[in-house]
């Protein structure tokens, strides 16, 4: 039981509180500036996913993955003030091939392909010439998606109780309070990442979502823009559409033949729909545990010129030998202060989290 108003030390909460607290350390320290020339590379690539306007609900276990456009407006001020050149993949992949390191470069990218970032970021891009990328799942534009992490936010709070086979044992679990509710959320959200295959995962959700009656196939409509709202995005040479697969699994979760055909076959959809064939990848989830070695050796077999990770970190010369690596650097709606960009572009962060290591591409 928590007393009402009293801060909950869930992990995730202890975890962003020691990522802000180093954030935040490395800005007022200035260790950022002092340590930018070893670190900084020579540009970045930028993971968003949601831009819209802040909701009022206090349980969002999904926060981390949207800023407010607000927000937006003001990093893509602080990117042009700032002196970067704001690139496409396709300049990001020149430049490493050339090593044309002459300017710094940052290339903002989109992952899975939300209405909101037609709705709010387009415009601001538009207006300010910045080319950007999306990268689209095939699957949640035509309407069969599965976004499932939005499915056990939506579980959990509706109902003050759920029920879940763990290990062949009936659980229960209670999330009446929000500090419940945000646990539970955690705890099952990690258990589920953790299951041994994509489809493992998928057979819990959609079970939880047929005995707690959410539609998981709303969450697409909602939230995702369809093939005529893409194609808008297609038209404008500021635009570049990248693949994402089509069931957005975590692919290093898949047999490789299934792998294979989840990177190509979102490619040939997008072709068809869009009339662009995609040249650029970004793994879903993104992180060792979804791509690594094989996936890697897959994008370069089907001729991606660049495929991107969501491990954190900025370019360095090095990723010329890894362009199906590359690492990125997230705007966190958990972090939304231009200082922890600045960090965060300074590469001082990542490179502590990385001990200095300018790739990781195992
Ligand atoms: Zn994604």
């Amino acid at each position: 039981m928590v007393p009402p108003g009293s801060k909950e030390t869930s992990v995730t909460g202890l975890r962003s509180t020691i990522i802000r607290g180093g954030l935040e350390s490395l800005y007022f320290t200035g260790a950022h500036l002092a340590l930018r020339p070893f670190v900084e590379g020579v540009g970045a690539i930028l993971t968003l996913h949601h831009v819209r306007p802040p909701r009022p609900d206090r349980f969002q276990p999904n926060r981390l993955l949207e800023v407010t456009p607000r927000f937006f407006v003001r990093v893509i001020k602080l990117l042009r003030r700032s002196g970067v050149d704001l690139v496409s993949l396709d300049e990001v992949y020149r430049r490493l091939r050339e090593r044309d390191f002459r300017r710094r470069f940052v290339c903002l990218t989109f992952d899975d392909g939300y209405r909101d970032v037609l709705q709010f970021a387009y415009p601001a891009l538009k207006e300010a010439a910045v080319p950007f990328a999306v990268y689209v799942a095939t699957s949640f534009a035509d309407r069969l998606g599965e976004l499932w992490w939005l499915v056990l936010e939506a579980v959990i709070a509706r109902n003050e109780h759920i029920g879940l086979q763990i290990d062949g044992r009936n659980r229960t679990f209670s999330c009446r309070t929000l500090a419940e509710k945000r646990a539970l959320y955690d705890e099952l959200y990690w258990w589920l990442r953790r299951r041994p295959t994509d489809a493992d995962m998928r057979a819990v959700v959609r079970d939880l979502a047929a005995c707690y009656r959410v539609d998981i196939a709303a969450f697409c409509k909602d939230l995702c823009m369809s093939w005529e709202e893409l194609a808008v995005l297609a038209a404008d040479p500021l635009v570049t559409i990248g693949a994402h697969t089509v069931h957005h699994p975590m692919l290093a979760k898949l047999p490789t033949e299934a792998a294979r055909a989840e990177m190509d076959l979102s490619r040939s959809v997008i072709e068809a729909a869009l009339a662009v064939r995609p040249q650029h990848l970004s793994y879903p989830v993104g992180d060792r545990t979804s791509a690594g070695a094989r996936e890697f050796a897959i994008a370069a077999e089907l001729g991606f010129k660049t495929a991107v990770t969501t491990r954190p970190g900025v370019l360095f010369p090095e990723h010329r030998d890894h362009l199906m690596a590359l690492p990125r650097i997230s705007l966190n709606g958990d972090y939304q202060r231009l200082r922890y960009v600045r960090v965060l572009l300074s590469g001082s962060a990542t490179a502590m989290w990385n001990g200095f290591r300018h790739v990781e591409a195992a």
